[in-house]
C-alpha cells in the first residue's frame, strides 16, 4: 500500500532555494549590523523550564496564556518550547553569573521561536526572530540606541520604505497604576460592549485591552484614555529623552499611545516597525523597555531594553521589494575522458580556493556535462580536453553568450572573469585576485598531466 506523501506539521515550513536565501540575507544582514553596535551573539536552549516564561500568576499575555507548546518530558519536567528569546536571554544573564559584570550586556541572537497559533501568511507555528538586547543599562540612550540599530538593518536589508517606527512610553509602576485605574474605570462604564477576551482581561490586566486585536474592541480602544495623562514628571521626561535622541541617530518615528505590546514586562519605552504590506500580519519588529525580567529570573534588578523581529516577515519584505539575493552561478568544470579528471579536480580546488564557486558532474560524456551545467545555471565553463590538455590548454566557454575561447591554463582565471558570467561574489574575488596576486603570472598553480604525450 502506497503511503502518502508526509508534509510537514501545521505551521511550520521548508525553507528551500530563494525562500532561505532571503531568510539567510535578514539573519546576517542583522548579525552584521548588530556586531558594526558592540553587540556579541548568544544562543540559549531552544526549550526552557516553563517557569522561564510562565511567571507566578501575572502574567496575561496571549503568548503565555494561549500560544506556548509545553510539555512533560520522559522525566517528568515541564518543559516549554521558547515562544520568544527575551525570558531565556535573562534566565541566561543569571544562570552564567553575569549579573554583576560587564554591565551593559549587548546580546543579539537568531533562531526559531514556537507558539500555537492559526497559521496564516506571516504568521506560523515554527517561525524564526532575531534579536538584541541591552542588559543593565537604565538610561534612555539604551532605548534610542536600540532602535537605531532595529532601523539600520532594516536599511541594510533595502526595506525601510516600507515600515514605519511607531512609538509609545508605558511610563513607569507609578504611571501604569493610575493608568490602569483610569481604564478600568472606562472599560468598565462600556464592558457590555467589550469583546468576550477583553471582559477576561478587565480586572487583570485591562493594559491588555489597548492591545486587542478583535474588531469588536477596536471602536472603544481608540477613544480609550491613553498614558500620557498619567505620566509621573520622571516617566515623561524619560519619553522625551528618547525621542530627543531618536532625533539625533536620525530614525523617524511616528507616537502611537496605543502601542503596549503584547508581552507583560514591559515598561517606558515600547514600539513597533509596522508596515502595510504584510495583510493582517502588520508588525515586523517590536520591543521596548523591560525592568523587572532579569529579577524575575533570580537576578539583581537589571533594568533593559531590546526588541525581536520576525525573519519571515522581514523576508516578505525582501521579497517584495525585488531584493531576493541571486543564487551563486557556478563555473562548471568539464573534463573530457579520464585522464582528464585529475587536472579537472586540481582545478575545482584551485578555483573553490579562490573563493570561486566550482561544480563538476560526477558522470557522463560532454553532452550530459554540459546539461548538467546549464542545469545549476553555470555561468561558465571550462572544458578540459585531453588533446588541449596536452599542450597546456582549456576551452572557456561563456554560457549566456554561447562563445569559446582557448585559452593557455595560466590564463584560465583571467579569461574566466572575462566571460562576466561569473557573478556577485565570485566575480568580485576573481577581479581582486587579478589585481593582487595574480600579477604576470596568471594560474600557474595548476599544471598539466604528467603525460608522455607531452613534448
Ligand atoms: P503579532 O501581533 O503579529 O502576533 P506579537 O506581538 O505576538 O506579534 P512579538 O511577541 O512582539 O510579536 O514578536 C516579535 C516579532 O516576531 C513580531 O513583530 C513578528 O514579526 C514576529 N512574530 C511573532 N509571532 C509570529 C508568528 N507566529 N509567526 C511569524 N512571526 C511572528
Ligand atoms: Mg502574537
Amino acid at each position: 500500500m502506497a503511503q502518502a506523501p508526509l508534509q510537514p506539521a501545521r505551521g511550520t515550513h521548508d525553507l528551500i532555494g530563494a525562500e532561505f536565501r532571503r531568510h539567510h540575507l535578514v539573519i546576517e544582514t542583522a548579525r552584521r549590523v548588530a556586531t558594526l553596535y558592540g553587540f556579541e551573539e548568544w544562543a540559549t536552549p531552544i526549550f526552557e523550564d516553563t517557569r522561564v516564561f510562565a511567571r507566578g500568576l501575572g502574567d496575561t499575555s496571549d503568548v503565555v496564556s494561549k500560544e506556548m507548546y509545553s510539555f512533560e518530558d520522559r522525566g517528568g519536567e515541564s518543559v516549554t518550547l521558547r515562544p520568544e528569546n527575551t525570558a531565556g536571554v535573562c534566565r541566561a544573564l543569571v544562570s552564567n553569573g553575569l549579573t554583576q559584570s560587564n554591565l551593559p550586556r549587548k546580546v543579539f541572537y537568531a533562531g526559531p521561536m514556537f507558539r500555537y497559533e492559526r497559521p496564516q501568511k506571516g504568521r506560523y507555528r515554527q517561525f524564526h526572530q532575531i534579536g538584541i538586547e541591552v542588559l543593565g543599562a537604565a538610561e534612555p540612550l539604551a532605548d534610542a540606541e536600540v532602535i537605531a540599530c532595529g532601523w539600520h538593518i532594516q536599511q541594510e536589508l533595502g526595506i525601510e520604505d516600507g515600515t514605519v517606527l511607531e512609538i509609545n512610553t508605558l511610563g513607569d509602576a507609578a504611571s501604569r497604576d493610575a493608568y490602569r485605574a483610569a481604564l478600568i474605570a472606562y472599560f468598565t462604564a462600556h464592558r457590555d460592549a467589550l469583546s468576550e477576551d477583553s471582559r477576561a482581561r478587565l480586572e487583570k490586566n485591562p493594559l491588555r485591552i489597548v492591545d486587542s486585536k478583535d474588531p469588536q474592541d477596536r471602536a472603544l480602544v481608540v477613544a480609550a484614555p491613553t498614558i500620557h495623562d498619567h505620566l509621573t514628571p520622571e516617566a515623561a521626561e524619560f519619553y522625551a529623552a528618547v525621542k530627543r535622541h531618536l532625533e539625533a541617530f536620525g530614525v523617524p518615528f511616528r507616537e502611537n499611545p496605543r502601542i503596549v505590546r503584547g508581552l507583560d514586562y514591559y515598561s517606558h519605552t515600547a514600539f513597533e516597525f509596522v508596515t502595510d504590506r504584510l495583510g493582517a500580519q502588520g508588525t515586523v519588529m517590536g520591543g521596548g523597555r523591560y525592568n523587572g525580567l532579569v529579577e524575575e529570573m533570580g537576578g539583581p534588578p537589571t533594568p533593559s531594553v531590546g526588541w525581536a523581529a520576525g525573519v519571515e516577515r522581514l523576508a516578505l519584505l525582501v521579497e517584495a521589494g525585488d531584493l531576493t539575493p541571486p543564487a551563486p552561478r557556478p563555473v562548471a568544470v568539464i573534463p573530457v575522458g579520464e585522464k582528464a579528471e585529475a587536472v579537472a579536480i586540481n582545478l575545482l580546488q584551485s578555483l573553490r580556493e579562490h573563493g570561486v564557486v566550482a561544480e563538476i558532474a560526477y558522470k557522463g560524456n560532454m553532452k550530459r556535462r554540459m546539461e548538467r551545467a546549464n542545469k545549476i545555471n553555470a555561468g561558465a565553463a571550462v572544458i578540459l580536453g585531453e588533446d588541449e590538455l596536452a599542450e597546456g590548454m582549456a576551452v572557456v566557454k561563456n554560457l549566456d553568450a554561447g562563445s569559446q575561447e582557448r585559452v593557455a591554463l595560466p590564463d584560465l582565471l583571467r579569461a574566466l572573469a572575462e566571460t562576466g558570467a561569473v557573478e556577485s561574489a565570485a566575480q568580485a574575488m576573481l577581479n581582486s585576485i587579478l589585481e593582487e596576486e595574480l600579477g604576470e603570472d596568471g594560474f600557474d598553480d595548476l599544471d598539466a598531466p604528467e603525460d608522455e604525450g607531452r613534448t
